[in-house]
């Protein structure tokens, strides 16, 4: 058995970026950018209005001599724009060219028209004010975002405004799904004594959905070590990572460690110092990785998160694969044992974590309203209201 840091140390170690390959940025929301990308134009590439109003030369005017005549307009989208006249004022509008000559852009709010003059309230004007210069938020050949960048949707945003259609990014990881356990019930078959309806597919499937995985291959096996094998054997071939689920303890039934043998995986590590998610294994054959993640639903979620989630995402090219952490008080008092470091079902209430009840591993119930999981090394085994504890945030 290892600990916790040593499994997750066990992760990074074992967890590579798979190949690149060149994507259309409208699909390519929560992928990881290969290279830099340098912007092709600068942004704004033409000096620009920020404000419905006036441009105007701000040397013509002072507060003794505030009145322009008002000359022309500049819309937005005009591509020729005149001069502007010494002593005039020309309308202008947000996200249109300022004249060449003009130093400033009086906003609509500071000045009154009448019969052809305008009038500017507020004093002093200084040069630049209300108008965007070229470059100002990037120069043309600059580095717009580097590589490692995950693509969100600001990214895809500005990489659009600076004409970038295309991102070299790293590929998603495909994943097979072995279910496991001759007690489990799919949808559509009638409740029956002694049988269950199984969670954990659709669980770990919605998981992987969030995290932008959407080619997910499901399989469900028997307790026995032939159709085990063949089910792994099968996913493997396809996949970059399999999960199974269940059938890695210490049961007579359980087959999930033999077959990951009999088909060539190495272990990396089998059972983590850790409550829930004591049998969880971690192999590897080749560049493909294989979980066996423990058949209790909350257990199964919880090693997704911890260790799972990391892999997929190192695979994805991502260089911060772990849970955002953070530390914020207990609203609760919560004591165990000390001999496993725990991970419990949290939910951040403002700014403190409420150790939800219903921490069993076979319960579901407190994880449908978590938002986060607490984690409590063995050192911290016993937790006052308001003390420190260190938080992983759900993705969600
Ligand atoms: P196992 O890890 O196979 O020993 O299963 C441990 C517990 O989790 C047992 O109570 C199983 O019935 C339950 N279990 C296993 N797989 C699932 C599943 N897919 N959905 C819900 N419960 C499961
Ligand atoms: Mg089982």
């Amino acid at each position: 058995m290892i600990t916790v840091n040593e499994a997750k140390q066990r992760i990074l170690a074992n967890s590579k970026p798979l190949p690149v390959e060149t994507l259309a940025i409208e699909n390519a929301l929560g992928r990881v950018l290969a290279e830099h990308i340098n912007t092709p134009l600068s942004l704004p590439s033409f000096r620009q209005s920020s404000m419905d109003g006036y441009a105007i030369i701000h040397t013509d005017i002072s507060k003794e001599r505030s009145a322009l005549t008002l000359t022309g307009e500049s819309k937005a989208g005009q591509t020729n724009i005149q001069t502007l006249q010494a002593g005039s004022a020309m309308r202008i509008f947000t996200g249109a060219p300022v004249p060449e000559n003009a130093t400033a852009v009086i906003m609509q709010e500071h000045t009154s028209v009448e019969n052809g003059v305008v009038i500017i309230n507020e004093f002093p004007v200084e040069a630049g004010k209300n108008v965007r210069n070229i470059g100002q938020q990037i120069k043309e050949g600059a580095v717009a975002l580097e590589k490692g960048t995950l693509l969100s949707p600001g990214s895809i945003g500005f990489l659009q405004g600076m004409n970038v259609w295309e991102a070299s990014v790293y590929k998603k990881p495909k994943v097979g799904l072995l279910i496991t356990g001759d007690e489990l019930l799919k949808k559509g078959d009638p409740i029956v004594f002694g049988k269950i309806y199984e969670s954990n597919s659709s669980m770990l499937a919605a998981a992987l959905q969030q995290e932008g995985i959407l080619d997910l291959e499901i399989k469900y096996s028997d307790d026995d070590l032939e159709s085990t094998i063949q089910a792994l054997t099968e996913l493997s071939e396809k996949h970059d990572m399999v999960l199974a689920s269940g059938g890695i303890s210490v049961g007579d039934y359980d087959f999930v460690g033999k077959a990951m043998e009999a088909i060539g995986a190495e272990t990396i590590f089998y059972k983590v110092r850790q409550k829930p998610g004591k049998p969880l294994l971690f192999a590897k054959k080749e560049q493909k990785l294989f979980f066996a993640l423990p058949g209790n639903p909350a257990s199964s979620l919880v090693c997704f998160y911890e260790y799972v989630l990391p892999a997929l995402r190192i695979m994805s090219g991502r260089q911060d694969p772990f849970l955002r952490s953070l530390k914020m008080s207990s609203k609760y008092a919560y004591t165990f044992n000390g001999e496993r470091d725990e991970f419990l079902k949290g939910l951040i209430e403002n700014d403190a974590v409420i150790p939800l009840d219903g921490q069993e591993s076979f319960a579901l119930r407190s994880f449908a309203i978590a938002n986060a999981i607490i984690y409590l090394p063995t050192s911290q085994n016993v937790v006052k209201e308001g003390d420190l504890v260190e938080v992983h945030l759900l993705p969600f």
